[in-house]
């Protein structure tokens, strides 16, 4: 036994908001979305260089295939997430209003797949390149291309593996379905990564609200399928925002991330539950990442479920699979409502790292009216990066740059739990991302 590897129980970490959970689908089976349509495939899914089509107007196309690649090595792939035809290739709005190339294809209802095979595995090189080919990023929202994350610079002493299963969102299952669902690929995935970079510490970390997922994992962790016992799971306080990386890093090693660091500066790899499950099936079969598992949600939603839709579905496509009440519509985002991205049309496509659309209906998104601040301190308390957003409110409204950095401004994560606790509902988060702004402004200014 290797106790002496891995923490009792979850180092203590700063700050959080009691938000409710709400995760009434957290026990129904996944659904499979029918075919749509269309699709509209963006270039741009994740952090790097856009891909450029490998397609033109008039191709047929089948489930798996490549259709966007880039040279650049900061970049994934694109495949195909139906079969049909290339019917035109153009620019359009992301959800987040960003613009993109993107490939649309006219699906011919078939999900006809390419002749698909596991990828070759025998060094680590071949395992870098399968991730890439795969298409992987970070599944958990931030888009990160997973190949570039799993080959740190060789200055970097990685000795943990931490696995991300603690969906503290309310309203997200997604992650906690996946648990359910594909274990085995869980865990798989797990013994893979930890053995082709060769690390002998994994905390895989699940938020105490998910008690089967942490007891499945917990069966075969136990098994003698980890005769090494290298692989834990680690059950976490239930408390927003658990899962953002640097508490998540803290809870699982104690360890912090000094602001501007990376996990990897601290020992640590970080992957999504669902990245892993994903990048161990396509080990296995060699169908890349195309379709998502989204967690649909909200007052204005009749069937509230998880769905997995073909990367490039149309948000509106998949609400009105489950049952869009329009009359009661007030808000749909992607993602959570303390950090997701609030749509401006529905006619969007989902991404590689979208995990739930929310609909709340117009009550759940009603605002109440902002009041002075009371002083009261609650935002500070709340914060689990340990900032003044009082403070950092007030810099940015006189637009004092000094303050701001001075105030460590850029180590915010845009968590929103300052915002969720004060009494005066001050629109600290929309002020943070003010501030980001201008700091971005005036460093462009200083270059020039
Ligand atoms: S929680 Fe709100 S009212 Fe209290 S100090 Fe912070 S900004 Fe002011
Ligand atoms: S949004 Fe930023 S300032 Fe507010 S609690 Fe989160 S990290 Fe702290």
């Amino acid at each position: 036994m290797k106790e002496n590897l891995f923490p009792k129980k979850p180092y203590k970490t700063d700050g959080g908001a009691p938000v409710p959970h709400r995760k009434g689908t957290s026990d129904e089976d996944s659904q499979v979305l029918p075919p749509p349509a269309l699709v509209r495939l963006p270039m741009q899914m994740h952090i790097g260089a856009p891909c450029t089509p490998l397609v033109k107007v008039g191709d047929r196309v089948l489930v798996g295939q490549k259709i966007g690649d880039s040279d650049a090595p900061f970049s994934a792939p694109i495949h195909a997430s139906v079969s049909g035809e290339v019917t035109e290739i153009g620019e359009i709005t992301l959800g987040g209003g960003a613009r993109s190339l993107a490939v649309t294809v006219a699906s011919d209802g078939k999900m006809e797949e390419i002749p698909y095979i596991p990828p070759k595995m025998d060094t680590y090189e071949d395992f870098i390149t399968a991730v890439r080919e795969c298409g992987l990023v970070g599944l958990g929202g931030a888009g990160f291309p997973t190949h570039i994350k799993l080959r740190p610079s060789a200055d970097k002493k990685i000795d943990t593996l931490i696995i991300n299963g603690a969906e503290c969102e309310p309203y997200l299952t997604s992650d906690n379905r996946e648990i359910l669902e594909n274990s085995w690929d869980v865990m798989s995935g797990v013994y893979t990564v930890k053995n082709m970079l060769h690390i002998h510490r994994v905390l895989i970390c699940i938020e105490s609200n998910k008690p089967r997922a942490i007891e499945v994992l917990r069966e075969i962790a136990d098994s003698s399928v980890d005769k090494d016992d290298e692989v834990r799971v680690l059950a976490l306080p239930a408390r927003y925002p658990q899962g953002a990386e640097k508490v998540l890093i803290k809870a699982a090693t104690g360890r912090e991330v000094p602001p501007g660091k990376l996990p990897a500066d601290v020992g640590c790899i970080v992957m999504n539950i669902t990245s892993i499950s994903v990048l161990s099936r396509y080990i296995k079969t060699g169908m890349p990442l195309v379709h998502k598992r989204l967690t649909v949600d909200g007052g204005a939603v009749a069937h509230k479920q998880n769905v997995i839709v073909p990367l490039g579905t149309s948000v509106a496509e998949v609400l009105a699979h489950c049952g869009l009440l329009p009359e009661k519509v007030g808000k749909v985002m992607f993602g959570g409502p303390m950090m997701g991205v609030a749509l401006e049309s529905l006619d969007v496509p989902v991404l590689k790292n979208n995990n739930g659309i929310i609909a709340l209906s117009k009550e759940e998104a009603a605002t109440s009216p902002t009041t002075a601040c009371i002083r009261c301190g609650r935002c500070v308390a709340a914060c689990p990066m340990r900032l003044y957003p009082l403070r950092l409110e007030k810099a940015i409204a006189r637009k004092d740059v000094a303050r701001m950095e001075a105030l460590d401004l850029l180590t915010c994560m845009e968590c929103g739990s300052c915002a969720f606790v004060c009494p005066a509902k001050r629109p600290l988060v929309q002020s943070m991302r003010l501030g980001k702004a201008i700091l971005r402004e005036e460093k462009s200014k200083n270059k020039k």
